[in-house]
């Protein structure tokens, strides 16, 4: 039997509802804050992930999926979708009419990590990237977005733990302090680590063996290299955040995957979730644009993982399921004129649920139960003849009512309608 590949999941009709709730209010909010969507493609230059994620990251050494294309290009599957979003931004100017570009994405990430609970190989992501303002402030309103999103999907015990890693003038200190740090440890260090010391020794404090990681909780800590700037910065996001009365907690130990973070870092952690918590993660990327050939451009952003979502919110949120109407048309003679029914209301955008495979009037009545319709409208020869039909309560608290085929289309619109409004 052919088989999906590992890691990467259907998401099937009876699962659906509970993403589109999920994009949809995150699309509501993006938009309510100023962001527009963008979409670019799933595949891009492997050179753009190299120079952007960074060539010593897991997710560039390990995780991607590249390929030499028929014509010789080297080509990836995006792991993740800011580097993207940069490449686009430089490529159509979008900065040009006016500095400040507000986007956010939603669509599929590629990453060939060990699959388990929580973690996949194809796994889907909403990402919001600012780019063009440098004040602590948009730090603090990216976050406020992201806090308002998850309590929104029912998930108000979110904790966003925020961090700073320093810009540009303050790293070289701390790296070498990290180097220092490291290297009296080597011999407890896994051969990724070790490699890495020198390198890109920040991505040692967030190795996933337990070894390293005991080692990382002893290194210095960024907070404590900080220049006056960077401080200032990170003053000034927490106080906004505080104002914004967003949750959140200084956490030294968020450092992120990727390499082109600079200042503000932070995710966003929920206890229901045991080793893969973080839902949600972001921070500031001051360099990144211009790193890949574009202006100098301030950015902060965010992604978030829409299948860590979907395992959270599951039993907690409340899905719009639209009230659905079904025609049941006694025998063959009748279906002809339940269809032209059936159109008049899906026309108005009614779900109507008709039965074309020629089943009994119980089968029928039965399967109109079974997909929650609120009504049932039985169509025989007799109703037909008297131009009367019956609209039948199949829920509780809709009453009957007997109404004439002309005026069938019109009452079932207004029943359905009162029903939403209720
Ligand atoms: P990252 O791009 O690594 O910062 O990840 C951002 C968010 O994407 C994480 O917090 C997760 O919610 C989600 N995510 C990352 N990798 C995976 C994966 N392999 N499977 C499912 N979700 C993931």
């Amino acid at each position: 039997m052919l088989q999906a590949i590992k890691g990467m999941n259907d998401i099937l009709p009876g699962e659906v509802a509970l993403w589109q709730t999920i994009e949809e209010t995150a699309r509501a909010i993006c938009e309510a804050y100023g962001y527009q969507e963008i979409r670019t493609p799933v595949l891009e230059k492997t050179e753009l992930f190299a120079r952007g994620v960074g060539e010593s990251t897991d997710i560039v050494e390990k995780e991607m999926y590249s390929f030499v294309d028929r014509g010789g290009d080297n080509l990836s599957l995006r792991p993740e979708g800011t580097a993207g979003v940069v490449r686009a931004l430089i490529e159509h100017k979008m900065h040009a009419a006016d500095p400040e570009v507000r986007v956010y994405y939603i669509g599929p990430m590629y990453r060939r990590e060990r699959p388990q609970k929580g973690r996949y190989r194809q796994f889907h992501q909403i990402g919001v990237e600012a780019f063009g303002i440098a004040a602590p402030e948009v730090d603090a309103e990216l976050m406020a977005m992201l806090y308002q999103f998850l309590r929104e999907i029912g998930l108000p015990d979110v904790v966003l733990d925020v961090n700073t890693l320093g810009d540009q003038s303050d790293r070289p200190r701390y790296l070498e302090a990290l180097r220092a740090h490291f290297e009296q440890h080597r011999s407890e260090l896994c051969e990724d680590c070790l490699r890495r010391i020198e390198r890109a020794p920040l991505r040692l404090l967030d190795c996933k063996s337990e070894r390293c990681h005991a080692v990382a909780l002893a290194a210095p800590l960024v907070l404590d290299h900080l220049g006056p700037a960077s401080r200032e910065h990170f003053d000034g996001v927490r106080r906004a955040l505080d104002r914004l009365q967003v949750p959140h907690r200084v956490n030294p130990r968020v450092v992120r995957g990727l390499d082109y973070y600079t200042r503000t870092v932070f995710e966003a952690v929920s206890t229901g979730l045991g080793s893969q918590n973080a839902i949600c993660g972001g921070g500031r990327y001051d360099n990144l644009v211009e790193q890949l050939g574009g202006p100098a451009l301030p950015a902060i952003g965010y992604a978030q993982g829409i299948e860590r979502l979907v395992m959270l919110v599951a039993d907690k949120l409340a899905l719009r399921a639209p009230t659905a109407v079904a025609l049941v048309p006694v025998a063959s003679e009748q279906r002809a004129q339940a269809l032209e029914i059936a159109a008049l209301l899906r026309g108005r955008r009614i779900r109507c649920i008709l039965d074309l495979a020629g089943r009994s009037v119980k089968a029928q009545l039965r399967r109109a139960n079974r997909a929650n319709a609120a009504f049932a409208v039985v169509l025989g020869e007799e109703e037909i003849r008297r131009g009367q039909v019956e609209i039948k309560p199949l829920v509780e608290g809709e009453s009957a009512e007997q109404v004439a085929i002309a005026s069938l289309v019109d009452r079932l619109t207004a029943r359905c309608a009162e029903r939403a409004a209720g």
